[in-house]
């Protein structure tokens, strides 16, 4: 038999192209030093303001990856010496402390063991007097974990309300719900080849007044990432350097189809508050299904307790390299899935739910996943629709109730959050 290969990827990061961003980026052709570059930043700023959900931040695009911004954050809102806490459960927790260390701070860590999330309890004995600033992920991506933003942003208003809290939301954005401005978040950070659905090269950042505030009065070294400079230059519609232009065209592209989402008769360009929404519970559902069928066939989760809906990260049946399904999955099938990272590699896979993936999706995987399984672990006793009887029970339940009341301050509506927070309702 010969079948055509169609590649699809199912990595969180990047993710699958949206064709109309793409088109978008083959029209930019125009100079950033012109009056419709500055109409075309603008808009695209005021768009991901409203994708971010801030009222009070500032938006600030960089031509870099998602990790050019957290050195951003770091670089703009520490001096050397700067006591400040990390909250860690995975490699992108890890690069937090890296960074923070190669800024001069000294860094209190608080740590969960990969596939967990950490407790208050923890963040709380960690918190000194000096503490300056916290930084976390919302999701970490790593692991296909998902943190309790909220709570670690209530704990700190409540008790160290002069650190700043800064949050990776790079696979948070667009797959969690976030509220930065009612939650007291500092600076949240996105990246380009995640949620929003276009190539790897742009990285963004809401900051928020407490923050600028900050940047009076730190001096680590900064040059091309210094957001004081890049936020006068944004006000006048334009970049200090030379932008991602294509980039850029795309993002607006990609936010337009997201509000678009939410179209209505009376409103047919959508809103983004309302799209975003509809994207977060897109990856929700099709994260809930793919948990349901991996779960139906023979394999565990990574992250039992505290899921995030960015990415599921799959244990194997026992005995079986997690490198079988990536290697099969890309053979057989040209999907793209990732290897779990560093010590992680072999023991879990991990499939992606951020952005532009659907239902058809979703259920093309699963049935490869059982293809893989069927012929490959013949031992895991695994038969045809097993996997896909339970992703299509839990699709047809979904999509008869209406989003259940949140069970937690973070907005889950499934189990709630592994630090069980008492004043959750
Ligand atoms: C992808 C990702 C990043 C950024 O990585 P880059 O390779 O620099 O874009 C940071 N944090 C998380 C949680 C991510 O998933």
């Amino acid at each position: 038999m010969t079948m055509i290969r169609k590649t699809r990827l199912f990595t969180p990061g990047p993710t699958p192209l949206l064709p109309a961003a793409q088109f978008a980026m083959a029209a930019a052709d125009i100079h950033h030093r012109t009056a419709e570059f500055r109409a075309l930043y603008t808009r695209v700023l005021k768009q991901l303001k409203e994708f971010v959900g801030t009222k009070t931040g500032d938006i600030i695009v960089l031509s870099s990856s998602g990790t050019g911004a957290m050195e951003a954050a770091v670089s703009n809102l520490t001096s050397p010496g700067d006591r400040v806490l990390v909250l860690t459960a995975g490699k992108f927790g890890e690069r937090w402390t890296a960074l923070a260390k190669a800024f001069g701070c000294e860094v209190d860590v608080v740590s969960a063991p990969y596939g967990q999330t950490f407790s208050l309890d923890q963040v709380k004995a960690a918190l000194k007097l000096e503490t300056r600033a916290v930084f976390m992920q919302a999701t970490e991506t790593s692991t296909g974990v998902r943190h309790c933003v909220p709570a670690v942003a209530k704990l700190l208003k409540e008790t160290h309300s002069e650190a700043l809290l800064v949050v990776d939301a790079i696979t948070g954005l667009g797959t969690t719900h976030l509220d930065m401005d009612e939650w007291g978040v500092d600076v949240l950070i996105g990246g380009s080849q995640k949620a929003v659905m276009i190539p790897p090269g742009l990285s963004y950042l809401a900051v928020g007044p407490r923050a600028w505030d900050r940047m009076e009065a730190t001096y680590n070294p900064r040059y091309y990432f210094d957001l004081r400079k890049e936020r006068k230059n944004a006000r006048a519609g334009e970049s200090a350097y030379t932008p991602a232009v294509a980039l850029i065209a795309a993002l607006g592209a990609a936010l337009d189809y997201i509000a678009g989402q939410a179209a209505t008769a009376e409103n047919p360009a959508g809103d983004l508050v309302e799209g975003r929404k509809k994207l977060v519970e897109n990856a929700e559902t099709i994260a809930a299904m793919t948990r349901a069928a991996v779960l139906a066939l023979g394999c565990t989760l990574f992250a039992p307790d505290a899921p995030s809906s960015a990415a599921t990260a799959v244990l194997p049946p026992a005995g079986v390299d997690s490198g079988l399904f990536v290697k099969e999955l890309k053979s057989r099938f040209a999907a793209i899935i990732t290897n779990g990272q560093g010590e992680m590699k072999g023991q879990i896979f991990r499939i992606a739910h951020l952005g532009f993936f659907d239902y058809m999706d979703t259920i093309a995987l699963i049935g490869a996943l059982e293809q893989v399984i069927v012929k490959s672990i013949p031992q895991a006793g695994i038969k045809f629709g097993d996997g896909l009887i339970a992703a299509q029970k839990l699709y047809a339940e979904r999509s008869q109730t209406a989003a259940a009341e949140a069970k937690c301050l973070c907005g889950r509506t499934d189990a709630c959050c592994s630090l069980q927070h008492s004043d959750a309702k």
